[in-house]
């Protein structure tokens, strides 16, 4: 479905921040990106998604292909009505609406693909009891909850998600990725997801990459990452 083949992206005025990176992402499989702060797994989905442009990027090697046609470089409304959709590190949300405002203003931009604003509650049950409440004022899971189901209105089949587990306790962290696991399962979406929590992305993802420095330095279907020595020691802290 998603082809990177050999791409860097280098940011205004010459910063090299990806050097030659190649990963596949198959139709209906869950792909994780994995490394430390800073090696690149935020620049590897906005290239895909096009927002790297926003930020003064470019890809100025190798290729992004998608359903067969390249997307490099393409403005991210362009990459979006593809049905590539990102959820952005930090919860992107209106804070000063309410949960039911947030979805009305969500699915009426997306209107064009006939939004189902009950996905959001199907999916992250918890939110229809705070629906009137102001998104600012929702737990730091509940904001990451509302952020995934906002994605979800506009229909995507892949899925780019930013460190969903940033700042929540382990219990949510849990809870968010079982919603994502089922969204997966029972929609049919493909999911790109970018992590520094490798236990628990490596429960979901079929396959995944790690990345250091801008370079991938292992890939491996999850099972045989779990179990690797290296990963094992400086990812998930087991000596
Ligand atoms: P994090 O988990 O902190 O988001 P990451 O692996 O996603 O880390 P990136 O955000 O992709 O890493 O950043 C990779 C490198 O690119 C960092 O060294 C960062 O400082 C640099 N970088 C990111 N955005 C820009 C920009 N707009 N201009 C210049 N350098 C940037």
């Amino acid at each position: 479905m998603l082809e990177v083949n050999n791409i860097e992206v280098v940011y205004h005025p010459y910063i090299l921040v990806l050097k030659g990176i190649s990963i596949e992402v198959p139709e209906k499989s869950i792909v994780a990106v994995l490394g430390p702060n800073g090696a690149g797994k935020t620049t590897l989905l906005k290239a895909v998604s096009g927002l790297v442009k926003l930020d003064r990027g470019r890809v100025t090697k190798g290729y992004i292909s998608y359903m067969g046609e390249r997307i490099e470089n393409r403005d991210p409304e362009d990459v979006s009505r593809r049905g590539i959709i990102y959820v952005v590190e930090g919860r992107r949300i209106f804070r000063e609406l309410t949960v039911e405002e947030n979805i009305e203003a969500v699915a009426y931009a997306w209107r064009s693909r006939r939004p189902d604003p009950e996905l959001v509650y199907k999916y992250f049950p918890r939110l229809r009891a705070k629906r009137g409440t102001r998104a600012g004022y929702l737990s730091g899971g509940e904001q990451q909850m509302l952020a995934i189901g906002l994605a979800l209105l506009a229909r995507p089949r892949l899925l780019l998600l930013d460190e969903p587990s940033l700042g929540l306790a382990p219990k949510v962290v849990s809870e968010v990725y079982e919603s994502v696991k089922r969204m997966h399962e029972e929609e049919g979406v493909t999911i790109l997801l970018a992590e520094q929590n490798a236990r628990k992305a490596l429960e979901i993802a079929d396959y995944g990459y790690i990345i250091e420095n801008g370079r991938i330095v292992l890939e491996g279907p999850a099972e045989r990452l779990r179990e690797d020595k290296d990963v094992k020691e400086f990812y998930l802290g087991v000596k």
